[in-house]
């Protein structure tokens, strides 16, 4: 098949005009102008006509399970009182409440262009029953061992012979101990250690609130009561801070996403980028609990490679990339719309491990698409892209046709 659109943006290279890409199979056999493809290669023409053809967007964390949450659970000023909101409505959904959550959320994020998405599962049963999927997602099953701590090696080994036992179809598998608030060092350590043997992703919440911060360095404030409360021991709590603590347990690395990382010291960053860690940043559902990025610049400074995410719908309304992109654009005048673009698609495919196949056009990568209207002339096609102000029009994941 060859697709034909008015512009491309292979992400790797200039865009071009009046371009054309070549698919066969789950590939892109070849990208150029429609001269060159025209006269190359035979097979089905699809014109798309008036588009910005481009990589299918990557959403590097994200909580399907939660879909059906929006606007149930109100930001009160505490991260602790949050956190007990959302514990209680859990306390309400069945595995099939959740089931139809996923379902809904995988639309969501089909039809608002993402087409890989890195899922922390609450429940591992809905990875087998979500075995295919229209979208690839990266199933990420969430380890909590908070009173649970005699069962923290049964927990890893029974979840990682789970993962083992099952295949998934264009996507990938990960650990998700849940935080370091939630998560014992040493469930960190077993998780660290089978991902990396597993070639598996390694993700985990880390710094997100003051509150956590104010937890781990220095014994205080209301994340501390109430996990004091529920009976966790504290002796963790007047420890250097989160980072540090991955670090010693081996949870830092080229195949770990550190989630939001919003509460850092300079040293923290050094080891996040020592190690070659990936920061995901989630700039709707920050905002959601009226927090900054303050981070950003800092990251960017250092060459850290960082992606974007949706969070879930129990801090965000909606599971659309291009919000995320366009919440940032907001907060950060000075970044351009091709580097905000890039953490969608080529950095978020780098931290996947991932960059010959996703997150770019070009011969050999996976035919996973998207394209969003043109509307008039614009100068900037990335900057079209980024404040589409129209839904996409096409997607294809793998050669398939997802919304045509
Ligand atoms: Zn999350």
């Amino acid at each position: 098949m060859i697709l034909r659109a008015r512009t491309i943006l292979p992400m790797d290279r200039q865009p071009l005009d009046n371009g054309a890409v070549a698919v066969t199979g789950n590939n892109i056999t070849a990208i150029g102008s429609w001269a060159e493809i025209k006269a190359a290669y035979n097979g089905e023409v699809r014109d798309l006509g008036d588009v910005v053809l481009l990589p299918g967007l990557i959403n590097a964390h994200c909580h399907l399970d939660y879909t059906d949450m929006a606007g149930q659970i109100a930001w009160r000023g505490s991260f602790a009182d949050w956190i007990q909101q959302i514990v209680e409505l859990k306390k309400t959904r069945t595995v099939a409440d959740y089931a139809m959550a996923v379902g809904m959320g995988l639309e969501q994020l089909a039809r608002t262009g993402t087409t890989t998405v890195v899922n922390v599962e609450a429940f591992l049963p809905l990875v087998t029953l979500f075995a295919e999927t229209p979208i690839r997602v990266w199933w990420c099953p969430e380890l909590i061992d908070l009173g649970h701590e005699g069962e923290t090696e049964s927990m890893v080994r029974d979840t990682v012979e789970f993962l083992g036992a099952h295949k998934n179809a264009g996507g990938g598998f990960g650990l998700s101990p849940h935080a370091p608030y939630t998560a014992s060092r040493a469930l960190y350590q077993a998780a660290a250690h089978s991902a990396r043997s597993h070639g598996w992703l390694l993700t985990t919440h880390v710094a997100e609130s003051d509150e956590e911060d104010a937890m781990f360095r220095l014994g205080t404030g209301p994340m501390y009561d109430y996990l004091l409360r529920l009976g966790r021991n504290m002796s963790d709590c007047t420890h250097a801070g989160m980072v540090r603590a991955l670090a010693e347990a081996g949870a830092l690395g080229p195949n770990c996403l550190a989630v939001h990382a919003n509460h850092l010291i300079p040293s923290d960053i050094e080891l996040l980028e020592q190690s070659g860690t990936h920061v995901v940043l989630c700039p709707r559902s920050h905002e959601f609990f009226e927090w900054s990025l303050p981070l950003l610049p800092m990251f960017r400074e250092q060459e850290i490679n960082i992606c974007l995410g949706t969070d879930s719908l129990a801090s965000n309304d909606q599971l659309n990339m291009f919000a995320e992109m366009q919440t940032l654009a907001h907060q950060f005048g000075d970044m351009s719309p091709e580097c905000i673009l890039q953490l969608v698609t080529t950095g978020a495919a780098k931290a996947l491990n991932l960059g010959e196949k996703l997150g770019r056009l070009a011969p050999g990568a996976w035919a996973d698409m998207i394209a969003v209207p043109q509307d008039g002339a614009t100068a900037d096609p990335y900057e079209t892209v980024v404040f589409a102000n129209k839904p996409i029009c096409f997607s294809m994941v793998g050669g398939k046709m997802v919304l045509s």
